[in-house]
Order: C-alpha cells, then sequence, then structure tokens
C-alpha cells in the first residue's frame, strides 16, 4: 500500500487528510476499507485506549474462561505497511466543524478533511451503588482481565442483567467454577431482544448448567466492607459482600458483573453541531447533516433501507459499515446494497446466532426444541423476519435468501423439516 503523505482524489475534490476517532474493531476497519478503496491522503486513527485496536467478543468468552489474554486484531506492522498514523491513549475531547479540527485530551490539535466518528459504546452504571471493590463492568480488555482476576473457583458472583453479556458471563462463571446468581428484571434472559420465547429456551440452558436464575427481579443495592462514592466503579476501598434484590431476598456475593447495557459514547461531539439521537444520526452510508462528519459501527444510527434509523450493537456490523462508509468517502459507491443483520454468542458451547432484523415483538415460532439445540421463525406482518438458532448454524444460514427476499411466513413454515 501507498504510504500516507501525498493527497487523496476523492470524487470531485483532493481530500488531504482522513481522521478516524476511536481506534476499535469499526475504526481499524474503516481504516483498512479506505486504503483498499484507493484513498492514498493521510490517515490517523485516534484511540482513548493504549492498546492497538482488538477484538471485544472474547472478553466475555475466552479471556473470561482464561484461554486468551490477547485479543490484538492487527500487528504495528499492519497499520505501517498501509501508512495508518496511530494516536493511542489520547482521548478526543471536542470538534470545531468550522476550522475543521479535533482537539485531543493532552491539547493537540488535529486538522482534518474528513473527521469518522466511531467511538462506541460505555457500559451503562446503576447510580447510587456504593463504590466497593469486586464490582465490575465489561467493555475493555482492562476490564475483562480485572474481572477475570477476580473471578475463583468456588466464589459466588451476581450477574446483574441477563443481556447478552451477562448471559455470556454467567456461562464463563461456570465454566471457571463459579457459583452464579443471574437476576433479571425482564420474565426471561435476552427477552427484550430475542423475545420471551426464545427467551425461555435460554433461561433452560442456564438453569440446566446450575445457575442460579432470579427473573422478574432487579438488584436494589449492594452492601459492603466500606463505603464510598457511589460511582459503582469498584474502586473504593471496600469489597462488595452483599446484595438485596428487589423482591426483598438478600444474597452473599464476593464478586458482581453490571451489565444492564451500554450508551453511545457521543459526549465529545457536544459542539460539533451533529444531531444526536440514542447514538450519532446518519443517512444509509454513515454521512451526519454536518459536513465532512460521518459516523461508523456501535455508535452510529444509521438509515436502514427497511427498519428505519437504527443503531447495532454487533460485530458484523462494523465491518459492513465499515465498506460501506470507505466506497462512500472515496466516491465508489452509487447506493448502498440491504444489510441483513447478523450476529452470534457463545454460550456453554452452544452458539447462538441471529440472521436477520429481530425484534421482541415479533411473533415467534418455535420450529425445533432439541434441549440445548434450537431454532426459531421470526414473523412480521405475516413475512419472515428472522432466524435465531442454538446450536443450528445450518438451520439458520439456509434461510438468508428467504429472508432477504422476505418470503411470507407461510410458504417457509408449510416447508419446515428440521
Ligand atoms: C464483552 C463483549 C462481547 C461481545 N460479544 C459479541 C458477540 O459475541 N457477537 C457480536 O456480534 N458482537 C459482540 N460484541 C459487540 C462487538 O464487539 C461490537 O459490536 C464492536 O466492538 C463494535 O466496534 P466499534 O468499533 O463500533 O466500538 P468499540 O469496539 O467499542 O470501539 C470504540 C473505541 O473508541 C474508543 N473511544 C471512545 N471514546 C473515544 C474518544 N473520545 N477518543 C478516542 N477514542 C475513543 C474506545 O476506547 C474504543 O476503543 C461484544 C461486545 C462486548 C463489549
Amino acid at each position: 500500500m501507498p504510504a500516507a503523505s501525498g493527497s487523496g482524489q476523492i470524487g470531485w475534490r483532493t481530500v488531504q487528510r482522513i481522521v478516524i476517532v476511536g481506534a476499535g474493531l469499526a475504526g481499524l476497519r474503516t481504516a483498512e476499507e479506505l486504503r483498499r478503496a484507493g484513498y492514498e491522503g493521510d490517515l490517523v486513527l485516534v484511540g482513548e485506549e493504549r492498546h492497538l485496536p482488538y477484538d471485544r467478543p472474547p472478553l466475555s468468552k475466552e479471556v473470561m474462561r482464561g484461554e486468551k489474554s490477547d485479543t490484538t486484531l492487527e500487528p504495528r506492522e499492519f497499520f505501517d505497511e498501509r501508512g495508518i498514523e496511530l494516536l493511542l491513549g489520547l482521548a478526543a475531547t471536542a470538534v470545531d466543524p468550522d476550522t475543521r479540527t479535533v482537539t485531543l485530551v493532552d491539547g493537540s490539535v488535529v486538522d482534518y478533511d474528513e473527521l469518522i466518528v466511531a467511538t462506541g459504546l460505555a457500559p451503562r452504571r446503576i447510580p447510587g451503588l456504593p463504590d466497593l471493590a469486586g464490582v465490575h463492568v465489561l467493555r475493555s480488555i482492562d476490564e475483562s482481565l480485572a474481572l477475570r482476576a477476580d473471578l475463583d473457583p468456588g466464589k459466588r458472583a451476581l450477574i446483574v442483567g441477563a443481556g447478552f453479556i451477562g448471559c455470556e458471563l454467567a456461562a464463563s462463571m461456570r465454566c471457571a467454577g463459579l457459583d452464579v446468581v443471574l437476576v433479571e428484571p425482564q420474565p426471561t434472559p435476552l427477552a427484550s431482544v430475542l423475545g420471551e420465547k426464545v427467551g425461555a429456551l435460554i433461561a433452560r440452558l442456564h438453569v440446566g448448567e446450575g445457575v442460579d436464575l432470579r427473573a422478574g427481579v432487579g438488584l436494589t443495592s449492594l452492601t459492603g466492607t466500606g463505603t464510598g462514592t457511589g460511582t459503582g466503579t469498584g474502586t473504593g476501598t471496600g469489597r462488595v459482600s452483599g446484595a438485596v434484590l428487589s423482591d426483598g431476598s438478600e444474597v452473599d456475593v464476593e464478586v458482581v458483573a453490571i451489565g444492564v447495557g451500554s450508551v453511545p459514547v457521543t459526549k465529545w461531539l457536544g459542539g460539533a453541531g451533529v444531531q444526536l439521537d440514542d447514538g450519532v444520526v446518519c443517512d444509509g452510508v454513515g454521512r451526519t447533516a454536518v459536513p465532512h462528519i460521518w459516523a461508523v459501527g456501535d455508535v452510529a444510527a444509521w438509515q436502514l433501507r427497511v427498519g428505519g434509523r437504527k443503531r447495532v450493537e454487533h460485530w458484523s456490523n462494523a465491518g459492513e459499515q465499515a465498506k460501506i462508509l470507505a466506497a462512500a468517502l472515496t466516491g465508489a459507491l452509487e447506493s448502498p446494497a440491504d444489510q441483513l443483520p447478523y450476529f452470534w454468542s457463545d454460550q456453554y458451547g452452544v452458539k447462538i446466532q441471529a440472521l436477520g432484523s429481530v425484534t421482541a415483538t415479533d411473533d415467534v415460532h418455535i420450529i425445533a426444541d432439541h434441549g440445548r439445540k434450537f431454532l426459531a421463525y421470526y414473523e412480521r406482518d405475516s413475512i419472515l423476519t428472522a432466524v435465531v438458532g442454538g446450536g443450528m448454524a445450518g438451520g439458520v444460514m439456509k434461510m438468508r435468501g428467504k429472508i432477504a427476499a422476505r418470503t411470507p411466513i407461510a410458504e417457509v413454515l408449510g416447508a419446515v423439516s428440521v
């Protein structure tokens, strides 16, 4: 690849410098795709964390089970060879769209011709919790390693929230020999993502593996051996020893993981004038309404052809959006192809996969239920919208064409043989 020195001819004008803020999966893949699309100008990747871009899915799985401690996506040579300048350990703190500059936390200022926002998500905290050691959230590798260091066999763990991260942590902690209490205010795990019917199958999986699942119950408070500032960051001097749940029950715990969702990292964009509405509001190729500012990955709410504007918090989406954005920015894209959302989760060796636009309020048809293996079709307005499977990759993937073609549900149900 050419070095990132000269300028890049993009469409009708010359772009000297593209700055990507956020050195995660989406930032990395966007930089890579820009070079692949022929952009030869300066390319700068700014990351708050000091690490090279790394992969997050293993943080709740292999890292938590002690099978991996490094999930780096590409070695340093990858960036050198492509002329991608890395500014790591430096958070962006402000953007001025008039002067087209980004200010970094050390006071330095970086000029841009085009700015791409790829700052991802931050874990949601529960306000008012005492600041006790042993209380964790999970988004970064540092947080993952800190939680992992707290997991000794036989310890009693409380996981708050049975979304994907909470469920994966429960599975990994059982695998690591801990006693696990999993609390979830909804009637089942993953109810708000996959609906209660499939949620019930996932509940059965966890209970079968020995998790003490308390559905319909939330966390009221934590108790410990000290007091703190109430940020729930686990950096205080006391250590967590117990929890009070919303049904009034009390549990003794030695480690707590909070998995109650994440919020888009957009505060630093305050003065930029970009529209924020649960993420950075974009068109169908990642462009915001502010000239020369784009967004990609978990932080970005793109306008999808089907399903309206949506933020998608899944791994495959980051790579797909990176490709579309790079093509649009370099003028190579006429109109974006339809994206078919896909995500997976691993729990107790069962690969749970979802293909299509899954909504918890869809009608769900359980097509197969063989204990640890299951398959479900999702229906909205009599159309097949998505397929979710556990341990049934073939059954999920073979429906790609049918979902993309918006096949009537009656047709696919009539053809079922699993
Ligand atoms: C524990 C875990 C497990 C997951 N498992 C799965 C899975 O099994 N399947 C699946 O499909 N998806 C999974 N995901 C989701 C997937 O990892 C994300 O969709 C993906 O990481 C999104 O990439 P991103 O680059 O948009 O955001 P991120 O990966 O969050 O990267 C954003 C980066 O921006 C940096 N940043 C933030 N603010 C600033 C700033 N002001 N200045 C500079 N840098 C900044 C952050 O430090 C971060 O490094 C998982 C996520 C987590 C956290």
